[in-house]
């Protein structure tokens, strides 16, 4: 069996790459810490493919890596591929938004969440994006999740993130649309295909 080295450190995100990828046949290893990847790029792509390419290389193992955050409209896409950056915590990020938002009544904002599966050279073999559309709440609702879940209302639900089960968030969230694009090139993927090239 491969082992494909997950390339995040977000204990959240982890559990739900885990969930995704449990169907296949790969052996799963956690990105040890030491390796910290600084994210250069201005797309959410941009920055799932470093962070594939730079632990593939770090650790010589096939890399898988996501890169995801949440995109308001009348913030002019902020906090964008700065989410995880825009406060020092959970709450804090939120009550930024929230305080930026203030109370401008255009809230549509969507979930973005890029993949990137690269060799151990750092190829780049598979990538893909998936987005998912909502609006922001003006003050949180739920206590699942993580991140910015309370506050991102998901309209064809009628929840938040925040209030859905692992399930159902897994099935609708930008990261369960991307999965949803890149299983089918997952399942067919041929390790040894890519190594004796
Ligand atoms: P990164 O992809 O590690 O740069 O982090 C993306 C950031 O976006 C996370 O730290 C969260 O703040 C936010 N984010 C990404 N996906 C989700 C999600 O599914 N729910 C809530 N917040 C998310």
């Amino acid at each position: 069996m491969t082992t494909v080295v997950v390339a995040t450190g977000n204990p959240g995100k982890l559990a739900e790459l885990k969930d995704y990828l449990e169907e296949l046949d790969w052996t799963l290893a956690l990105k040890p810490k030491e390796i910290e990847v600084e994210e250069t790029g201005t797309t959410f792509l941009e920055n799932a493919r470093l962070k594939a390419s730079e632990v593939a290389i770090a650790t010589n193992s096939w890399a898988i890596a996501d890169d995801s955050g949440l995109s308001v409209v009348a913030l002019g896409g902020a906090p964008g591929v700065y989410s995880s950056r825009y406060g020092d915590s959970d709450a804090s990020r939120i009550n930024r938004v929230l305080r930026e938002l203030g109370d401008e009544t255009d809230r549509r904002a969507e979930f973005v969440c890029a993949i990137a599966l690269s060799k151990p050279d750092g190829t780049i073999v598979i990538e893909t994006e998936g987005c998912c559309p909502g609006s922001i709440l003006t003050a949180g609702q739920g206590a699942g999740g993580f991140g910015y879940d309370p506050i991102f209302f998901v309209t064809s639900r009628g929840k938040t993130f925040a209030q859905m089960s692992n399930t159902e968030k897994e099935r609708f969230s930008h990261r369960g649309i991307a999965f949803d694009q890149l299983m089918p090139a997952l399942r067919q993927l041929k390790f040894e295909e890519y190594e004796s090239a």
